[in-house]
């Protein structure tokens, strides 16, 4: 087994391995898989060299933000898949759905009085450095975070991009190593330590194991937790299971019309993994690998030239190109970004220009004007804009195309683009399985002027940031279908 580079791996606080420790602890909270999993890696690695058995515990609080029945659902079914897979493996699974607001508190540093060191996976946004930062203090052992994330390990670059193609010449010179350095498959499999045979009673009487739950899934074993009820579960079923089928069929069929039909919804031909990598239950590697094998590809075909340019430089067809653009260029600048900066998601963050041109036109006359309520339940003057966010409220997904549509839409019809900043964060946040993710401020931060530059003729309210027009979309885009679905 390959070690895990040291760049992957983050120190969160100086205490000691504890050798006496009965077990090596990973703490689940992003990489909710058990393959090509660095975390669960280095955690195996720990076990090999203190000769230690390995629990694994994934917990799902109730208290967060947006918490609701579809974000619990998706995250149980992905739970379902971890409790069957490491049922195989020598490494103990120990699943906990917090049943009550605080209930949780105190597990993790219970389980860390028996363990030798504590692994996590660091990713960088929404409640989770902090929530790692926190358990750092308490913890009475080596508490060490891994990046999973992306292929180029976060802490490989040293400053934030500013653009895309700044970022492109960066991962065009610095990628080449990390190619060769991808998790094991399976890395539990190397465990050489039996199986610890359970948990103490002390723990499992006071925090019990959330099998009971995961055999039941569904809005009647939901309605016993505080959490969202109104937002309810999406047709898109989770896990890992459902996520490497949905990246088979994609790459069995829509990747070969990627590059001409991804902007239109009637095709409905990206790959739909968002949710499955948001939670984890997909790794990019996993990805990129059946990506490049179909591709027949090597990493001779990588262009040495780092001009930043867009296409060509991997050295695969259009459409595996254009998927790769997305998939790594932009899924990857979006973790640098919230790795980097502290204020990734606050309104200050964004370029100079464009918070000068959008402060010119925050008095502009708006020709409409709508409020949260209004647009949380699709009640615009705009079909199309109506469409997308029903298919955001009900399905939990939107269609990539018109995510950039709806966000401006957002910032036309605001009363300044602060407002329509937390109004984006919100519905995003809240209804899309995707949401609350390094991509989610990319995209949203994208509608203001991140990662953009300014954009003739100057109109108002947008100013000289980037307009679109949802006639144009009418005009260009395969909608017909989509509009029968979800604006009847
Ligand atoms: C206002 C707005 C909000 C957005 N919110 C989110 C969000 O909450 N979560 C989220 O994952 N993406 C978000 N995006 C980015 C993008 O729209 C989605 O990643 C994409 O639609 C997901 O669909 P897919 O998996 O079928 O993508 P595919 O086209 O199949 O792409 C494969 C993967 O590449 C990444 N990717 C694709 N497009 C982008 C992009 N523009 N920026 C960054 N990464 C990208 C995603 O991880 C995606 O799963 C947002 C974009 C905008 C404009």
């Amino acid at each position: 087994m390959q070690r895990v580079s040291d760049f992957r791996i983050r120190k969160c606080n100086d205490a000691a391995v504890n050798r006496h420790g009965r077990y090596v602890l990973y703490w689940m909270i992003a990489n909710r898989r058990t393959q090509w999993n660095f975390s669960l890696q280095r955690a195996v690695e720990w076990t090999l060299e203190l000769r230690k058995p390995l629990l694994v515990l994934e917990a799902l609080r109730c208290g967060y933000q947006w918490a609701s029945d579809r974000l619990h659902t998706f995250v149980m079914e992905g739970m379902r898949d971890n409790a069957e897979d490491f049922s195989r493996t020598p490494a103990l699974y120990y699943p906990y759905l917090e049943p009550e607001q605080g209930a949780g508190k105190g597990l993790l540093k219970a389980l860390a009085q028996d363990a030798c060191c504590v692994i996590t996976d660091d990713y960088p946004c929404f409640f989770l450095p902090r929530m790692a930062a926190s358990a750092a203090r308490q913890v009475p052992v080596l508490l060490e975070a891994v990046d999973s994330n992306v292929i180029v390990p976060m802490r490989w670059s040293e400053k934030s991009y500013l653009n895309a193609f700044g970022f492109r010449r960066f991962l065009q010179s610095n990628l080449e190593p990390h190619l060769y350095a991808f998790p094991e498959r399976n890395p539990a499999d190397a465990i050489e330590t039996a199986r610890m045979e359970e948990l103490p009673p002390g723990i499992t009487d006071r925090w019990p194991p959330a099998h009971r739950w995961l055999a039941q899934i569904g809005r009647r074993s939901l309605a016993e937790f505080p959490i969202d009820h109104t937002v309810g579960p999406s047709r898109v079923i989770g896990g890992s299971a459902a996520a490497s089928e949905r990246l088979g069929s994609f790459l069995d069929s829509s990747l070969n019309h990627y590059a001409e039909l991804r902007n239109h919804p009637d095709a409905d031909c990206t790959s739909g993994l968002s949710p499955y990598l948001h939670f984890g239950h997909i790794s990019v590697h996993q990805i990129f690998t059946e990506l490049m094998e179909r591709e027949d590809w090597s990493v001779k075909k990588l262009s040495t030239n780092a001009s930043g340019k867009r296409s060509g430089w991997w050295g695969v067809g259009e459409n595996a190109d254009g998927f790769l653009e997305e998939l790594i260029t932009w899924r990857e600048v979006g973790y640098n970004m919230c790795s980097r900066r502290s204020d990734y998601d606050q309104y200050e963050s964004l370029p100079d220009w464009a918070r000068k041109t959008l402060k010119d036109h925050e008095s502009d006359p708006r020709s409409y004007r709508y409020d949260l309520e209004q647009l949380e339940t699709a009640e615009t003057h705009d079909e199309l804009w109506n469409a997308a966010q029903t298919q955001l409220v009900q399905e939990g997904i939107l269609h990539t195309y018109l995510r950039m549509l709806w966000g401006k839409k957002i910032l036309e019809w605001s009363p300044s683009p602060r407002i329509a900043l937390e109004r984006m964060i919100e519905l995003n946040n809240k209804y899309a399985l995707d949401g609350r993710d390094p991509n989610s401020y990319s995209g949203i931060f994208w509608v203001l002027g991140r990662y953009d530059r300014p954009w003739g003729p100057e109109r108002p309210i947008l100013g000289k940031v980037r307009y679109m027009s949802s006639d144009s979309a009418r005009r260009k885009l395969k909608l017909t279908r989509y509009l029968q679905k979800y604006a009847p």
